[in-house]
């Protein structure tokens, strides 16, 4: 029996969608269409401070007007904190995560006086100066008795000792398909994250540890995202070798930018979704303005 491909979008409703996630959904709807797939859609609200009801109303209602299906019910994150919990806890018991007490303003004292400046995640931020890697067991037992909240980070030595034991490598690979849909095996070092927050001080869980258990239990064949996610992709997958997880193929899509050649973001007013919807553009309309051709599934088009 073959299994159809699964594909999804995966907002997070922290504001409202504008035509950037258009853009998203719709490559990932398309291309489950084009693969005679099902398309899910998951509301990534683990922050729980910044994510609104409002919104997550606001996101059926654009993906619906852009004429996006998709299988119900959907799964939204903050109500399996318990599960991602799960997958720290094995980390856990590998010895692969440790806690981290640190503050903000913590660590990037220890950074800026660093003898040498530390390196730069992908995301451009400074990597864990390593304040806390070491801590005696005594010293953590105390500050855990205090209930001093903590993050528990990637002890990322070991996280590579442990997909060397399994892979036989040091670096991850994983497949890419172009714009043309052609595949590519891609390889990176997931080094370049350093000791990256596995579990968030704040919500029993972080962005990378939610998706990649997710996309795993959810049987995501297909993870079609934005390029500003591509070097990512390095943590999800070492994530998924560790908890043995099936390894989906992934397509990053272009960006769009503003004027000034940003990406867009949830406060740039005019391109919301919602505005547009009731400034009475059609879905074929959008669809023209980030830079897709019309839907070829007859009946679709508005
Ligand atoms: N929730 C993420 C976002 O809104 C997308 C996650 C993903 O597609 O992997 O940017």
């Amino acid at each position: 029996m073959t299994t159809r491909p699964v594909l999804r979008f995966a907002p997070s409703p922290n504001g409202e969608l504008h035509l950037g996630h258009a853009l998203s959904a719709l490559v990932g709807f398309d291309m489950a269409e084009r693969l005679g797939g099902r398309f899910l859609v998951r509301i990534e609200d683990i922050d729980t401070t910044r994510c609104r009801e409002e919104y997550v109303s606001q996101i059926f209602d654009d993906l619906a007007w852009l004429g996006i299906t998709w299988e119900e019910p959907v799964l939204r994150q903050s109500e399996h904190f318990t599960t991602y919990g799960k997958a720290a806890d094995w980390l856990l018991k590998l010895g692969l995560l440790y806690p981290c007490f640190a503050t903000r303003s913590e660590i990037s004292e220890a950074t800026e006086t660093a003898p040498t400046p530390p390196a730069l995640d992908p995301d451009g931020t400074p990597l864990y100066p390593g304040l806390h890697k070491h801590l005696p067991k005594e010293e953590i037992a105390a500050r855990l008795s205090r209930d001093e909240p903590f993050a528990l980070r990637f002890h990322m030595d070991r996280a590579l000792d442990a997909l060397e034991g399994i892979t036989g490598k040091r670096r991850i690979s994983f497949r890419e398909l172009d714009e043309q849909g052609r595949a590519e095996t891609i390889e990176m070092d997931p080094a370049d994250w350093g000791d990256a927050v596995i579990v968030r001080k704040d919500v029993p869980a972080s962005y990378h540890l939610a998706v990649t258990v997710d996309d795993g239990r959810q049987g995501v064949t297909h993870v079609t995202r934005g390029r500003d996610l591509y070097a990512a992709t390095s943590l999800h997958r070492l994530l998924q070798v560790i908890l043995g997880l099936p390894e989906p193929i992934y397509h990053h899509h272009r960006l769009l930018t503003d004027a000034d050649g940003h990406k867009l973001s949830k406060s740039a007013g005019d391109t919301s979704l919602r505005q547009l919807r009731e400034k009475g553009m059609s879905k074929l309309q959008i669809r023209q303005r980030v830079g897709l051709p019309p839907q070829n599934v007859e009946g679709n088009l508005s």
